[in-house]
């Protein structure tokens, strides 16, 4: 830190995203990133005549794209939000809702952007511990008198609850927000944005990144009712009214065009997920249920760090948290068959090796 920074970020660390090689010799499957390519549709949009008006200021309201998520997900424009990504939607989240008083709550396992955005708005967070096999009891959230944010499936666990025991979160403290993280609600969970209609504290977020192949487009979206997306329009437009850019949104209307080609794409993921568990299985691996793109595993013999290595050393790339829950485990991004076949492959090779 140079003498000229704000002393109140001293002790802020920031978010460390997986691992991005340089060189594509990797077969990756450490970012939760879709192993296809966007639909023809968007390769169409992204065209030259776009980039021509790249001297033009893109719409700052987002009117077009946020018409056509409403229509998507059958709420009003008023009830969208766009973002630069969905942790953009979390960043504005954390700025509009959550005070140094109140502090926030979210689970002790889960998404670890939380956690650095709390610090950054010096936020206190109240970390509440998942059950022992990783699921989230809902009364643990019941009335504890601050915003809440979880994310549903959970990461990097794989595992989901039902908008029915969100329900009973919203009802329990009417008075604050609670923050649905749905990145990755198209692999097969159920969607909160039904319950939009009934609860003003429910705001949903979702992203373009992992199910719809745009996670180098960065599009974001939250859904909620009209006061809450107000309060985060005011927020944006007090950050950055250009969140969006032109060639990003050319891309993001062609993707919701295309909206059978990526629900398709899911069902196979989810597929691959299901075949590559049922591997995992056979060889003793303790694998948690996965209701998401990755799956969360553990080696009879090996930490996660350790097979970590090997995977690596022979190519492929997995993620690991060296912390006392999860040590064991390995999450691993569902690629496509073929990339599954090599993962196998060298888990295999690397518990012969040993
Ligand atoms: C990937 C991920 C995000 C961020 O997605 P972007 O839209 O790429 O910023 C948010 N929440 C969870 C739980 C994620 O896994």
């Amino acid at each position: 830190m140079s003498r000229f920074m704000n002393p109140r970020f001293a002790a802020l660390r920031p978010y460390v995203p997986g691992e991005q090689p340089r060189e594509m010799r990797y077969v990756k499957l450490n970012t939760n990133e879709s192993p296809y390519p966007p639909a023809p549709a968007v390769l169409a949009a992204v065209s030259a005549a776009e980039v021509r008006r790249l001297n033009l200021y893109p719409d700052p309201d987002c009117r077009l794209l946020r018409e056509k998520l409403a229509a998507r997900y059958g709420v009003g424009p008023e009830n969208v939000l766009v973002a630069n990504g969905s942790d953009e939607v979390l960043n504005f989240a954390f700025m509009a809702f959550c005070d140094a008083e109140s502090g926030v709550a979210c689970p002790d396992i889960s998404y670890g952007f939380y956690p650095v955005l709390a610090a950054l708005y010096g936020v206190p967070l109240r970390e509440v511990p998942l059950a022992e096999d990783f699921s989230l009891r809902p009364e643990d959230y019941f009335g504890l008198g601050c915003p809440v944010v979880f994310a549903n499936p959970n990461a990097p666990t794989g595992r989901a609850i039902r908008p029915a025991q969100v329900e009973r979160i919203l009802q329990n403290d009417p008075d604050h927000v609670v923050l649905v993280d749905e990145a990755y609600v198209d692999f097969g969970a159920e969607s909160c944005v039904p319950l939009v209609s009934k609860y003003d504290n429910l705001l949903v977020s979702m992203t373009f990144s992992k199910s719809r192949s745009m996670a180098g487009g960065r599009l974001g979206f939250a859904i909620g009712s009209a006061g809450l997306i107000g309060d985060l329009e005011k927020i944006r437009c007090s950050t950055n009214p250009y969140n969006i850019n032109r060639l990003t949104m050319a891309a993001a209307l062609a993707t919701l065009d295309s909206d059978d080609y990526y629900m398709e794409n899911c069902r196979r993921i989810a597929q691959t997920r299901d075949r590559t568990a049922e591997q995992l299985a056979k060889r003793g691996f303790s694998t948690l249920p996965s209701l998401t793109n990755f799956l969360f595993t553990a080696c009879p013999e090996m930490s996660g760090e350790q097979l970590y290595q090997k995977l690596r050393a022979r190519g492929v790339l997995v993620r690991y948290w060296n912390t006392p829950r999860l040590k064991d485990y390995i999450r691993v991004t569902i690629g496509s068959p073929e990339e599954m076949e090599t993962f196998l492959a060298a888990v295999d090779a690397s518990r012969e090796e040993r």
